[in-house]
């Protein structure tokens, strides 16, 4: 596995890789990203992996510094997977490299957590932009635990890069709680609870799928579940998957979630 640091060493490696399959991640590796690393190692001749934990898409500067970061043990569980590059690039080299314009989010797409962490994708777009300009992968694996996420970058490349997303199912514990960098964040207690809270949604999802008045029961829902477990729930909306709008349809439509345990932020869909 080659550990590349900076941009131009990296080029050198895979100029003449015409099958790269890239994961992009902000470390803290889990089952999640491993799973994502198998699909491309399945897929493609070879796989990079980046891990950079990217200050523009923080919104909040707390939020940035307490974000787990454990680059030795991603390294060693990388090694172990048979990765073949991982790059970790410095901000100034990423931020030095020229894109188009500046990405802005429009109107419309300011929903979900583009609604609640101002500036958010716009910097996540901005990074994937660099990262793809200087990588230029044949798949870019990224998880349905961001769906929105998925979709914006999706968005994002369609007419500009050849790249193609291939989107990859959430992976769970044994207790339905979507794997996240973020879970370390969590106590045994806090573990708990988010996983009471998913398999309440997990099990009404198909009912309210059966509901008439849909937004009103997930407002409803939304208040019971903050008083129960004290927590708050930033978003519990039903949206279709194709175009994220909200939905009264039943079919290809998800329950997406934002939740706080303890000021750690959770989200998640299905
Ligand atoms: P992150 O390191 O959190 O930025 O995530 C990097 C990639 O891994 C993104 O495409 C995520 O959607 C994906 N990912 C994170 N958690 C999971 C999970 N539990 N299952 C599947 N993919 C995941």
């Amino acid at each position: 596995m080659k550990v590349l640091r900076n941009i131009n060493v990296l080029k050198k490696a895979i100029n003449s890789i015409s099958n790269l399959g890239f994961i992009p991640t902000m470390g803290g590796l889990h089952n999640g990203h491993a799973s994502l690393i198998k699909k491309s190692q399945k897929k493609c001749k070879k796989t990079l992996v980046s891990i950079y934990v990217n200050p523009k898409q923080f919104n909040n500067k707390t939020d940035y510094s307490i974000y787990p970061r454990n680059i030795k043990k991603d390294l060693s569980l990388l090694r172990k997977l048979k990765v073949d590059y991982v790059f970790t690039p410095h901000t100034k080299e990423i931020y030095a490299i020229k894109i188009d314009k500046k990405i802005k989010l429009l109107k419309y797409q300011k929903i979900l957590c583009a609604k609640h962490r101002n500036g958010h994708f716009e910097g996540v777009l901005e990074v994937m932009d660099r990262f793809i300009k200087i990588i230029n992968p044949s798949y870019i694996f990224m998880g349905e635990k961001d769906y929105q996420q998925l979709f914006l970058v999706k968005n994002l490349i369609k007419n500009k890069y050849k790249s193609k997303i291939f989107p990859c199912k959430t992976i769970r514990d044994k207790n339905n709680v979507a794997l996240s960098s973020r879970n370390n964040l969590l106590n045994k207690k806090d573990l708990n609870k988010a996983s009471l809270i998913i398999n309440i949604l997990l099990k009404i999802k198909p009912l309210i799928q059966k509901k008439s008045f849909i937004n009103r029961y997930l407002d409803l829902l939304k208040k019971n579940l903050s008083s129960k477990f004290k927590i708050k729930i930033e978003y519990l909306e039903f949206r279709d998957e194709n175009n994220l709008k909200k939905s009264l349809s039943k079919n290809k439509s998800r329950l997406f979630v934002a939740y706080y345990i303890n000021k750690v932020r959770l989200i998640d869909n299905f």
